[in-house]
């Protein structure tokens, strides 16, 4: 496991996104808010031969991800493992995992949804299943698959 990881390219240090499904890890950039003018490496290793299929790995030298970063990837990502290097070594490993309860990171995709009014509500949504993954809006009751999620991710 750890020689797939490391295939491409080490780095020395930031973190390692692997099992992201095939085609997705370009979403994943776009979710991390990570574009062409950043200061850090990016590699992308877009499929990729694994035991369990094809896969994307990326890899971001000097950075790190808060909880709700690692929540994001979830949602599209729901396999992803998340590998922080240090000095080239893998120093901790965790498995994201789809939220429960999933809060103000997910737009209601219903434009008369009372968390898109004037007035905004936090959204939130209940995971009514976790593979493929759908979300139910806690307001208006609107369920929402993974394209429909990918979209809506603020
Ligand atoms: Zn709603």
């Amino acid at each position: 496991m750890e020689e797939q990881v490391l295939k491409v390219q080490k780095i020395k240090n930031g973190i390692v996104i692997d099992h992201i499904p095939c085609g997705m890890a370009l979403k994943v950039l776009k979710i991390l808010g990570i574009q062409g003018d950043i200061g850090s490496t990016v590699t992308l290793a877009m499929h990729v031969k694994s035991r369990h299929g094809w896969k994307d790995i990326v890899k971001i030298e000097d950075r790190h991800l808060d909880e709700r970063e690692i929540d994001k990837i979830a949602l599209i990502a729901p396999r992803a493992t998340v590998n922080v290097i240090e000095d080239y070594r893998v120093v901790k490993k965790h498995r994201v995992e789809v939220p429960e309860v999933v809060r103000g990171i997910v737009r209601c995709m219903n434009p008369r949804c009372i968390t898109n009014q004037r007035e905004p509500i936090e959204p939130e949504f209940y995971t009514v299943s976790k593979e493929p993954i759908i979300i139910k809006c806690k307001y208006c009751g609107r369920e929402m698959g993974p394209e429909d999620i990918v979209e809506n991710i603020i």
